[in-house]
């Protein structure tokens, strides 16, 4: 088949803060494949090289290798080093091989059928309006950012917060590996205390520290830990798997965990309790990570809202654009 390259830039409303500083503009590619039928195939490529996949310009000298000319089986040719090619490069096949009735459309922030998304809220007291809009859009499940101001300022907010919403509201806590051991069993003894169910505190240590901290923890309180930054490369999953096995919510974003298809194997295998979620993808690459997280959800794994809320983040309107029409964009 052939495959044409294009890259893209989009910058966000504002810059995202991040561990690393502050992040302005997403950027990535959009791969078109077109096989011998005609049939065209839209797949993208969107490195995080600080959650260790490669960098944009390592992907763009990966594609560089193919002069318009592709085929499957150099799926299988793409190193673990470049996740992101992996993944992107997949949609030609996934494409084949998960063509089922479950297809989403394009445009829409909330996919058909049971699939919910969990909508970001905006970080510290912003939060305690900033979920009504989200919830009149059907939102039920939020996420808020921790481990960026004081610890007591942020307890204070948090007492305020889930006394304001409404009791069916679910709630998961980010600290992105912000927090200490004593910090993170503060936050999770405040969360088996408030009035409505906080779903889990999601990496409350760094990657290095945390797989040491879970045993003293185990068992200690309802709340579930969930690990996001520590199992953002498929080898990485597999890692922590081993270790620590069910006692966390795996957190992964398909669009930098490589091979869809491989992930996909390991779920059916393990059964791992999963969230799906957004590397800050297009609606291109979003569209391939839905369709795995659907294809998996008909298989009874993953029953817990999408990590996919993030399209308010962005001030351009691809959200509504047809991938044709993107492609014509770029
Ligand atoms: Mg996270």
């Amino acid at each position: 088949m052939r495959v044409e390259v294009r890259p893209y830039r989009r910058p966000f409303r504002q810059p995202l803060q991040t561990a690393h500083g502050p992040w302005a503009v997403r950027e990535g590619i959009i791969l078109r494949f077109e096989d011998e039928q005609g049939q065209v195939t839209f797949g993208e490529i969107a490195p995080i090289p600080w959650f260790g996949t490669e960098t944009l310009e390592q992907a763009r000298a990966w594609c560089d290798r193919f002069s318009r000319n592709f085929a499957l089986e150099q799926i299988d040719d793409i190193p673990d080093s470049l996740p992101a090619c992996q993944f992107g490069f997949g949609a030609a096949r996934d494409r084949v091989a998960w063509v089922s009735p479950a297809r989403f459309e394009m445009p829409s922030l909330k996919p058909p059928g049971p699939l919910s998304v969990c909508a970001l809220l905006p970080t510290g007291a912003a939060a305690l309006e900033g979920w009504q809009g989200l919830w009149e859009q059907g939102h039920r499940t939020f996420k808020w950012k921790i481990g960026v101001a004081a610890l007591a300022e942020e307890l204070s907010l948090f007492q305020q917060l889930v006394k304001a919403v409404p009791s069916e509201l679910r709630l998961r806590l980010d600290a992105n590996g912000g927090l200490t051991g004593e910090e993170a069993a503060t936050w999770l003894a405040e969360c088996d205390r408030a009035p409505l169910p906080i779903e889990f505190l999601e990496q409350p240590l760094p990657p290095a520290q945390i797989l040491d901290w879970l045993p003293q923890v185990k068992g200690q309180f309802q709340t579930a830990i969930a690990v996001d930054e520590s199992v953002a490369t498929f080898r990485q999953l597999q890692q922590v798997y081993e270790r620590v096995g069910r006692q966390v919510v795996y957190v992964v974003k398909p669009a930098i965990a490589g091979d869809s298809q491989r992930l996909a194997h390991f779920c059916l295998q393990h059964r791992p309790d999963v969230v799906f979620s957004s590397a800050l993808e297009t609606p291109i690459g979003r569209h391939q990570a839905l369709r795995l997280a659907q294809a998996l959800w008909n298989q009874g794994i993953s029953k817990r809202a999408l990590g996919f809320g993030v399209e308010h983040w962005f001030a351009d309107d691809w959200a509504t654009l047809s991938a044709e029409a993107l492609w014509a964009q770029l």
